[in-house]
């Protein structure tokens, strides 16, 4: 398994299963990340995707 030593504070996450996802703290390594929607008119939280996920 990869760990990522820093984790962005600006960015909270509790996907794990991510390989962007710092593990030791519920936080994103990564500087930046992309946010997006697989729906038309996205109504709620469910309707939006981190585009920057990458499976483990
Ligand atoms: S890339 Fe997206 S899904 Fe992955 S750890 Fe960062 S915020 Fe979470």
């Amino acid at each position: 398994m990869e760990f990522h030593e820093t984790a962005n504070h600006c960015i909270e996450c509790s996907v794990t299963q991510c390989q962007h996802h710092c593990q030791q703290e519920n936080f994103c390594a990564l500087n930046q990340i992309k946010v997006g929607t697989h729906e038309k008119n996205p109504s709620m939280e469910q309707c939006t995707d981190c585009l920057s996920y990458v499976k483990k």
